[in-house]
């Protein structure tokens, strides 16, 4: 039988700009794609409708049709990854399985355990950056340590970006039946389906195909503050999550139109690299003064959060876009995530966790970062005793009220709750009580 090896698709379900697909297509091996519908994330999927899985299977059928009509075929199969690799390689002639790395705790762990197992049965497994242009300790301080501060960090990371690093990999160009295997249909099975996964279809907030359109970019700076907007900034989180489009592509286009978005998609090369540096920090304070914080965590005040029910119309609008939607921008983000961890004085975690089950775009590292941030808890943070007022950032950002009154329609009127809590009260409440914990702690 023919050596073949794989590519396997993780967080990259595009042919397009792919550096993994890319270096397996001029390997001397025929390649054959593969996606793994992982059973230890399956698993802990909240609801039985979800918008997440559903694109990942739209997305999936497309790069396998696209696959067969270049002549090759796609395997799609449910599992846990290592023992669906130990099948396919006890199956199937592989020499090599190849993929882009993943920088998260699980991944990490799990891409350990795949590569051991691989390697005992004679494969190579060979992992490449793609997810971000500089990863883990590419960018140091000038002293070598784990850069905490993003001006310095965005500066050094401007000084490294040649425009090469840039460049698309040839991995579309590469895919033809020349570089594809065809496997005989009995070894192919068939795809996963939603409901065969047991899922059913949630279409919420539908994200752009491809790059955002050049005036959106041109005016991001302009625009990005203003949720009332729906084109006021780039909208492509959901595609960098599942690699629909690749970082340097949008790179390109941002480095060559907007200082300002480009700077905002280094955050999360930022994000991600302190994420793998410090992987204790998806479940705990980077900073150990702020792990005793003695949170109310109220839990009727969580859920009147949860839905939208503060009697602060922003942050109403916010959480009763993100439940509808699945989305929700970035200013509005800051303004919920502010009111949970200091108003109502809750644990970041639990904010965290609730935007891990309903965002589209949800991303550990971006998740967690930004949280910690808002929290005054994390590597890199706003300062732990800066509380916003939500009724100024109303002011700021809406003041006309047009985001609001798209979602809470009866602000103003006698159904709108009165606010939950006081802002100065809140504030003095959270800023106390942080202060004392962290004496306590020192
Ligand atoms: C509490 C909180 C939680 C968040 N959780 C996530 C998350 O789970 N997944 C996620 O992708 N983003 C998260 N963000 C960051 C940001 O809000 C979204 O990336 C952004 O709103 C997505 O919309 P956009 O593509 O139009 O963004 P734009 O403003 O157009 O930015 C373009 C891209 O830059 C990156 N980016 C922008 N702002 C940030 C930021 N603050 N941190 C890291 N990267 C950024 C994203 O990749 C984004 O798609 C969070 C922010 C906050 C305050």
């Amino acid at each position: 039988m023919m050596k073949i090896c794989l590519f396997w698709h993780r967080r990259d379900l595009r042919l397009h700009d792919n550096a993994g697909l890319a270096a397996a297509l001029a390997s001397e091996l025929p390649v054959v794609p593969l996606f793994i519908y992982d059973q230890d994330i399956l698993d802990y999927l909240p609801a039985k409708a979800d918008a997440r899985l559903t694109y990942i299977v739209d997305e999936v059928e497309r790069l396998a049709q696209a696959t067969e009509a270049a002549g090759g075929t796609f395997l799609a199969r449910f599992g846990k990854p290592v023992e669906v690799l130990e099948a396919l390689v006890e199956e199937l002639e592989i020499a090599a399985v190849h993929t882009n790395e993943d920088y998260e705790p699980y991944a990490t762990k799990r891409d350990a355990a795949v590569g051991q197992m691989l390697r005992q049965h004679g494969v190579d497994f060979l992992l490449y950056k793609d997810q971000v242009v500089f990863a883990k300790d590419e960018i140091l301080t000038k002293s070598g340590t784990v850069p905490k501060v993003f001006g310095a960090y965005h500066k050094s990371f401007l000084a490294k970006l040649t425009d090469d690093l840039l460049l698309p990999y040839g991995s579309r160009e590469a895919f033809r039946a020349e570089n594809l295997h065809r496997l005989a249909p009995a070894k192919t099975g068939s795809r996963p389906t939603l409901a065969s996964l047991g899922f059913e279809r949630l279409e919420q907030y539908v994200p752009i195909a491809d790059l955002p359109a050049e005036e959106v970019v041109r005016n991001y700076h302009n625009t990005r503050n203003t949720p009332a907007l729906q084109n006021g900034t780039a909208r492509i989180s959901v595609q960098l999550r599942f690699g629909t489009l690749s970082v340097r592509q949008v790179m390109r286009q941002a480095k060559a139109l907007n200082p300002k978005l480009l700077a905002e998609i280094i955050w999360r090369d930022f994000f991600m690299m302190l994420l793998w540096h410090y992987p204790i920090t998806a479940t705990e304070a980077y900073d150990p003064k702020m792990r005793q914080v003695p949170y109310r965590n109220n839990e009727a005040e969580f859920q009147a959060w949860c839905e939208g029910r503060t009697g602060y119309p922003l942050v109403d609008a916010g959480m009763r876009e993100l439940n509808a939607t699945g989305y929700l921008p970035n200013r509005v983000r800051m303004t919920v995530a502010g009111f949970l961890v200091k108003h109502l004085f809750i644990d970041w975690r639990w904010g965290e966790q609730y935007f891990a089950d309903k965002l589209l775009d949800y991303e550990l590292a971006n998740n967690v970062g930004n949280w910690q941030w808002m929290a005054g808890t994390g590597a890199i943070s706003a300062p732990w005793f800066r509380v916003y007022s939500p009724e100024n950032q109303l002011a700021q950002v809406d003041p006309e009220l047009k985001y609001v009154k798209r979602w809470v329609p009866e602000v103003g009127t006698r159904d709108y709750p009165a606010p939950i809590v006081e802002h100065k009260f809140a504030r003095d409440r959270a800023v106390e009580a942080i202060r004392a914990a962290r004496i306590a702690a020192s």
